[in-house]
């Protein structure tokens, strides 16, 4: 680890063109530790490109320099030019090229023999395409790991208040603000450390998590009321269909957090949110809790993962399709649902 951190740092030395990529429907933990190490390589002297696969949801628009990220589904030929010019290339918050998806994905593999690679990631089952690996499913988020990154490379003193801030949203969206088992002392510490450098943590909180449109808001009553909870399971999902969507003006980001609810309840222990999408056929959140493995449900039956409590997947089927999958999948989890270690 000293090692690669040292090999690392004598490649920082001389000024270079890098590019970060950061995973489809970005979150809160990928934009943030994208725009954070982008501004940390910039102060080092570097030219530095964020690529995000798709569009910024809304509610993180309000970042500082989110206007200046290289939108690839918008812009595919921009962004190959930075890739193939990028001396390295960092990808955040996804450990597999799959996760860019599409012809990003195909570009990253065809680029990839050539190219330098580090990954720094908080997922499980890494890929093998980076040359530097910063893997740690134990870490709360990405934006820990990077902010680890910058302290361990010795570049505490340029953390200012516009990277604490993006930071800060990464940890706290990751951890549903420091509530999930995958908060640990050190994230707390880490969350201090940026607190001091003077960030609005109250603003931050109200910027994304009380500030719903509207629509949103009766789009989640739609959801709620449409709620199934199925006791002999103790499992929560939430189906929802196109049209319920665009009844809606659904857009990117507005059903954030509402596979959260199924698993609110008293008695669940899994929950799962399916979305009907257009470009991706159907889009399925998953969310446990204790032991039991949403990753593992995610992967072996929606060509998906994650970690443990939270996972997610897709499927071509239909939304009823998809629904009756997951109904038949369950009894075979039966026991760890019923029975999950909290
Ligand atoms: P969400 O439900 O919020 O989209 O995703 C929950 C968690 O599962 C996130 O940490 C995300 O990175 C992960 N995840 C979502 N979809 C996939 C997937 O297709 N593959 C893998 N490996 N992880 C996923
Ligand atoms: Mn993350």
């Amino acid at each position: 680890m000293q090692q690669m951190l040292q090999n690392i740092k004598a490649l920082l030395e001389k000024p270079s063109n890098f590019s970060i990529v950061i995973h489809r429907n970005p979150d809160g933990d990928a934009i943030g530790s994208g725009l954070a190490l982008q501004t940390f390589l910039n102060k080092l002297g570097h030219q530095v490109s964020l690529i995000s696969p798709n569009e910024v949801p809304n509610y993180l628009k309000w970042l500082p320099k989110t206007d200046q990220i290289i939108i690839f589904e918008e812009n595919p030929e921009l962004a190959k030019e930075k890739l193939s010019d990028a001396d390295l290339i960092f990808t955040l918050d996804f450990n597999d090229f799959s996760r860019v998806s599409g012809n990003f994905t195909k570009y990253l593999q065809e680029i990839a023999p050539y190219k330098t690679f580090v990954m720094i990631d908080h997922h499980l089952e890494p890929s093998e395409y980076a040359q530097f690996k910063f893997s740690d499913p134990e870490k709360s988020s990405t934006s820990e790991m990077v902010y680890d990154f910058i302290v361990n490379l010795g570049y505490k003193d340029l953390i200012d208040k516009d990277m604490a801030t993006d930071l800060y949203t990464g940890i706290m969206t990751d951890t549903g603000s420091f509530k999930f088992p995958n908060t640990t002392p050190h994230t707390m510490c880490v969350a201090a450390d940026l607190m001091s450098h003077g960030i609005n943590h109250n603003k931050i909180q109200i910027k994304i998590y009380d500030s719903f449109s509207l629509n949103k808001l009766h789009l989640l009553g739609e959801a709620l009321n449409k709620l199934v909870f199925l006791p002999q399971y103790k499992t929560a999902y939430i189906a929802l269909s196109k049209e319920e969507l665009q009844k809606y003006h659904y857009q990117k980001g507005d059903t954030e957090g509402f596979v959260n609810y199924g698993l609110a309840l008293n008695d669940a222990n899994f929950a799962a949110l399916f979305l009907e999408n257009d470009d991706e056929g159907v889009r399925i959140s998953f969310r446990s809790k204790g032991d039991v493995p949403a990753n593992e449900f995610a992967k072996k039956y929606f060509n998906g993962g994650g970690h443990k409590n939270a996972a997610g997947g897709r499927t071509k089927q239909s939304l009823n399709e998809a629904v009756n999958t997951f109904l038949e999948k369950l009894p075979e989890f039966k026991s760890k649902l019923i029975h999950a270690n909290i």
